[in-house]
């Protein structure tokens, strides 16, 4: 019986596939695969009539699926796992925590070059006979099958010299001529260097000194021989003949023909050879690390230990300029030593500069970097690290915190309050930092969080004793915090004095800096030349067709574009309402800061960085680096210029229109504030030698919020946050989930938002269900939006359990047959 019962066991497996579908889905695994298929392989499976896609092993067992037959597994990608057993609980966690499916959150963590992509290729259908039923071209088509068996879709156009071909693919195998089949290709490619060394029998100096002077009559082939010899004296010492040497010394030299190094290789002498490499090698490594840490450094570093013997979590509130990288550095290497993993978060952002290359250069090569601006090998290549052991370190961006870690002991969240570490669209729209937390927790490990300006929540936590909280109070190297100065632009105005967006102040000071040599952020939040353009004659505004939002102008590419939606226009010459030539910028951006200082200043070196000009690779880098080597006076950015930088010269800093910032309409615009306006001060004066000094311009210098800027009152902000937060039940005194209903007919989706948030009236309480309201930005990609705010609080609800009847409510929503197709999304802990 047991026998029996044995033959007919058939083993299935659960996979998540990256796809937004609710359920794991259980294929059968074949026969022959049984003994090798591990719970975190991939697997490449047919999803749908056509698709076939990668997924992974999430649960093997014996019991088929109640509802579909199951279909068998193709592929078998992976002998080990690549998605570890703490991974998979994590994404679990995830999914089940920001109500989305697992597919989405295995999505956004494996990197692209893990997933398998198909291509289609066409053969010959066997069977075909009728050759004589074919176009010309399609006979084209045809004898070149012949030729190579198969062909892609790329080839069948370079051979035909067009791009569109689908028509003829259709006719071929409408003539039963071909047939088209899918083969899987994986896309990450091994970087890899091609070297050539001696082959062994001439590593003796008899046999060498022989093959030297048989090459007497061949002039190119001893030139390369010695060139050899030079950069490796075998004769002295055989065993570097085992290294090589690349072969790309050869084939670069001018003088030197690959055809006489190839002819070197076939008579034997020379042998090819491949070896892996890493792609990070051109960050350099070295060992000038060696920093003593400063009395309160220490002490820092003595307080969070100490609290981590009783604490999961703590808060590290060092101002800025105090010196918290070092404090991380010395963590993260007593962490190394007791053989656990350590991860490093930054805001995309601050990745690719300075506190990398420190980082480096202390921990050198056990370190991967995981960046958004990295191709997908290098992910891949980080991810396969991680699981080889190669990394026990990785710092990266919010997505690394799903890289197969299995022995995590401390994740560092830097610059925690910072909002680019929530994910808004598409799903899973999580936090990194809440995630963090969770995940160290899995781990048995720990989280540290810094910041010289917390999130409320985060500094609410401390100080109810949920996490440690230390505090580093004092500049490295006894440097000053910058002065201020609240320069009314109100009074300018009355007075005449303002050069259009600039006050006589900030003038008198750029030119004092300039003529000084030293260097000057100036910082406007918002890109583009002006925000808007209009018509003096009828009040015509540019405006966005697919969105409620005017076009912003830019002016260096002269095209109106739409920040929302992508949509670019051109720049109308005459107003497109009632034809009047005077249509005027309104407001301004970076752009018209730049150009105005450079028709004040055409001496000054100026550069400008926001999202325009840092879209390639390393503009970014590019523009640091120009800047740190002094070859820029004056850097206008938007709050790019703001995050984590440290730069030497940096005396001045010039922020424009606070009032915008500070009062954004919406409840965490003074937090926000306070943290946009230290975080770019705190670029000032970060010398001993150097005092900083801080410019900013108001209509409203007596404003509380600038006070507390001023004087650097972290604490009087928070107090009187804190207050405001509790009297209205928001964060961190309640958890807020959002449900925004979208549809192109804006009473459709009023209407459902409204049924919508009836249902969850009805359960939750009026007080706990705020709108449905329009957004500030009520139509993006001409979808209406309307805002559903729920807020529950973090004591007395079951989050869980009112998040499922949410989720109920939002399915019961959909599937409404009364309100055609809307769309929704939940967005849980909503920023
Ligand atoms: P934060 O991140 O707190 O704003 P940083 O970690 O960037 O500050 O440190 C500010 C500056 O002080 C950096 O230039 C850093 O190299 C320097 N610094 C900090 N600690 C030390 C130390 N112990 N010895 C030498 N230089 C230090
Ligand atoms: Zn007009
Ligand atoms: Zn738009």
């Amino acid at each position: 019986m047991t026998s029996f019962f044995e033959e007919e066991t058939t083993l299935f497996a659960d996979l998540i596939l990256p796809v937004p579908i609710p359920s794991l889905f259980t294929y059968r695994v074949p026969r022959e695969m049984t003994a090798l298929i591990k719970v975190g392989a991939r697997v490449i499976v047919q999803f749908g009539q056509k698709r076939v896609i990668t997924a992974v092993v999430a649960r093997l067992h014996s019991n088929p699926p109640v509802k579909y037959q199951a279909k068998y597994i193709l592929e078998l990608l992976d002998e080990q796992p690549i998605v570890t057993t703490r991974q998979l609980e994590l994404f679990n966690w995830v999914s089940e925590y920001y109500l989305c499916n697992i597919g989405e959150v295995l999505n956004v963590a494996l990197p692209a070059g893990l997933k398998i992509t198909s291509q289609s290729r066409i053969q010959l259908n066997p069977e075909f006979q009728y050759e004589e039923l074919l176009t010309e071209q399609e006979k084209l088509v045809v004898d070149d099958i012949k030729k190579h068996q198969t062909l892609s879709y790329e080839e069948v156009e370079r051979l035909l010299q067009k791009s569109n071909i689908t028509a003829i693919i259709k006719s071929l195998v409408g003539k039963r001529a071909v047939i088209l089949y899918e083969e899987v290709k994986e896309r990450y490619k091994p970087k890899v260097a091609r070297k050539i060394r001696l082959t062994s029998t001439y590593l003796t100096n008899d046999s060498l000194g022989k093959l030297a002077t048989s090459l007497d009559k061949t002039p190119k082939q001893q030139e390369i021989l010695l060139k050899y010899l030079s950069y490796i004296p075998v004769y002295n010492n055989p065993d570097l003949n085992q290294k090589g040497l690349d072969k790309s010394i050869f084939t670069q030299d001018d003088g030197v023909s690959d055809a006489s190094l190839n002819t070197l290789i076939k008579k034997g002498i020379f042998e090819q050879f491949e070896i892996f490499i890493s792609r990070f090698d051109d960050i350099p490594t070295g060992n000038m690390g060696a920093i003593t840490l400063t009395d309160s450094q220490i002490q820092a570093s003595r307080e969070i230990h100490d609290h981590f013997k009783d604490k999961e979590v703590v808060l590290l509130h060092g101002i800025t300029g105090s010196g918290k990288t070092e404090v991380y550095i010395e963590l993260i290497k007593q962490v190394l030593e007791s053989g656990s993993q350590v991860l490093f978060l930054l805001p995309e952002i601050a990745l690719t500069t300075q506190i990398v290359v420190r980082l480096r250069k202390v921990f050198g090569d056990v370190m991967g970097i995981y960046h958004s601006k990295f191709s997908d090998n290098e992910r891949v290549e980080v991810w396969k690290g991680i699981l080889d052991g190669k990394f026990q370190f990785v710092v990266g961006v919010r997505s690394a915190i799903f890289l197969p870690f299995d022995n995590l002991g401390l994740i560092i969240v830097d610059e925690e309050h910072e909002t680019s570490y929530k994910q808004h669209d598409p799903a899973p729209r999580y936090n990194a930092r809440d995630v963090a937390v969770i995940m160290s927790y899995m781990h048995k490990g720990k989280t540290l969080l810094g910041s010289a300006t917390p999130s409320l929540e985060s500094y609410y936590h401390a100080k109810s004793g949920r996490y440690g909280l230390v505090e580093m109070t004092q500049r490295f190297g006894n440097a000053a915090l910058p002065t201020f100065e609240l320069i009314d632009t109100k009074k300018e105005k009355k007075q005449k004095k303002m050069k259009n967006e600039f006050s006589s102040v900030l003038v008198d000071h750029l030119q004092l800096n300039l003529k000084n040599k030293e260097q000057t952020i100036l910082f406007q939040n918002r890109r583009g030349y002006s925000p808007y353009l209009q018509c003096e004659e009828c009040n015509w505004i540019s405006e966005c067709a697919n969105c409620d939002v005017s076009l912003t102008y830019h002016m260096k590419v002269s095209e109106l574009r739409c920040h929302y939606c992508g949509h670019k226009e051109e720049v109308p010459r005459t107003c497109p309402n009632c034809g009047s030539s005077k249509v005027k910028t309104m407001g301004y951006g970076t752009e018209k800061i730049e150009d105005e200082i450079n028709l004040m200043f055409p001496e000054a070196r100026v550069q400008r960085m926001d999202l325009d000009t840092t879209r390639a690779k390393n503009a970014y880098q590019q523009i640091i680096q120009e800047f740190e080597d002094g070859g820029i006076d004056i850097l206008v950015g938007t709050q790019m210029v703001s995050k984590g930088l440290d730069f030497d010269n940096v005396s001045m800093v010039g922020i424009f229109d606070a009032d915008r910032i500070i009062h954004f309409p919406e409840f965490r615009a003074s937090e926000r504030a306070f943290q946009m306006l230290t975080q770019v001060s705190g670029r000032a004066g970060r010398r001993a030698d150097k005092p900083g000094k801080v410019l900013i311009q108001t209509a409203n210098p007596s404003q509380k919020l600038l006070e507390r800027i001023v004087t650097n009152d972290y604490h009087g902000m928070y107090e009187s946050e804190i207050i405001e937060r509790e009297k209205f039940s928001y964060p961190p005194f309640t958890r807020l989930i959002k449900v925004t209903v979208k549809h192109i007919d804006e009473a459709v989706s009023n209407r459902a938002a409204k049924i919508l948030a009836e249902k969850l009236t009805a359960n939750l309480g009026a007080s706990r269900v705020l709108g449905p309201q329009p957004p500030l930005v009520e139509r993006v990609r001409n979808q209406f939006l309307f805002d559903i705010l729920i807020k529950l609080e973090r004591e007395k609800i079951n989050f869980k359990a009112a998040k499922s009847f949410i989720q109920e409510k939002v399915i019961d929503t959909l599937t409404d047959k009364t309100l055609k197709s809307i769309q929704v999304v939940i967005d849980v802990d909503c920023l």
